[in-house]
């Protein structure tokens, strides 16, 4: 099925969506975005993902052009047009297009919005393992914006993949801030440790999920600083996102994570992450 692309009210097929050479999106990376995963038609953290959207956008200054139930019927009608099932949901929006290129902002513009579906593996079983390269968390000091401008990501996920990595967890001096596209787990002795939600990190809609979970299943949480030399030491190290879920770090450069092996707290963790995502798209 060729693939519809909703472009600002329109459902039109992917190579007919052209946006202006002046959107400021093109220009500057002046926008956000949000990544949805949708299980059997049924978008997973709808609300938190449009409530972190919105909260980008008003952390940049601009206009939310469609309201909660706007936005969900936008949703339905783009899965429902792309064939449903389990789709990654990819959700951009620019501050629109400037008469001429400038910073300045020009207040009349009207936002650019582009939705478009991508394939989602689903096959998490079994739980899938990562390695990761530590690197200095070259970006910029707005991290919990879900910004367009990723080339700091890009850089970082590019320098870990040629050194033979999954995946670059960072670090600001000796502390560690999340992965370039993920967030950051640690366990030490039955107890899950995660650096605490600011603006060097995005609140990762996966993560807060997970720390929902462990707390349910009576696991004790720890929203706080970690340092390289702990994570380096720890029982377990996972990653989180909505595309890799939990996946557990068995190597990071040299050290071996503990022995190698998945842990015992993220093989439960992933267990309730299955049976949670059931529950809520069955
Ligand atoms: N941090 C960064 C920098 C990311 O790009 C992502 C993925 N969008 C995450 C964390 C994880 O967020 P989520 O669980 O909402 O996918």
């Amino acid at each position: 099925m060729s693939q519809i692309v909703y472009l600002n009210g329109d459902l039109v097929a992917r190579e007919h969506a052209k946006i202006s050479v002046l959107d400021r999106g093109f220009l500057f990376a002046d926008g956000v975005y949000e990544v949805i995963p949708v299980y059997n038609s049924v978008p997973f953290r709808l609300q938190e993902h449009l409530d972190r959207l919105q909260s980008s956008l008003s952390q940049l200054g601009i206009a939310n052009p469609h309201s909660n139930i706007e936005w969900k019927n936008i949703i339905r009608t783009v899965i429902e047009r792309n064939g449903g099932g389990n789709i990654s949901l990819y959700m951009h929006i620019t501050r629109g297009v400037s008469s001429i290129r400038d910073h300045l902002i020009d207040d009349e513009s009207a936002c650019t919005v582009v939705l478009m579906c991508n394939p989602l593996n689903v096959s998490q079983q079994p739980i899938k393992c990562s390695t990761a390269t530590l690197m200095s968390d070259i970006r910029w000091q707005h991290c919990d914006i879900k910004s367009v401008a990723l080339l700091g990501n890009i850089l970082l996920r590019n320098e870990a993949e040629q050194r033979g990595h999954d995946e670059a967890i960072l670090h600001r001096d000796e502390t560690i801030t999340e992965g370039s596209s993920t967030n950051v787990f640690m366990v030490k002795h039955r107890e899950i440790y995660t650096p605490r939600q600011n603006n060097f990190i995005l609140g990762g809609i996966t993560r807060d999920v997970i720390i929902e979970l462990a707390e349910h299943t009576g696991l004790k949480v720890h929203q706080q600083d970690i340092s390289i030399k702990n994570l380096l030491n720890a029982d377990e190290v996972w990653i989180s996102s909505s595309t890799r879920e939990i996946s557990p770090v068995t190597r990071i450069d040299d050290k071996i994570i503990a022995n190698g092996e998945i842990g015992p707290v993220a093989k439960v963790l992933h267990k309730e992450f299955q049976s949670f995502k059931k529950q809520l798209c069955r």
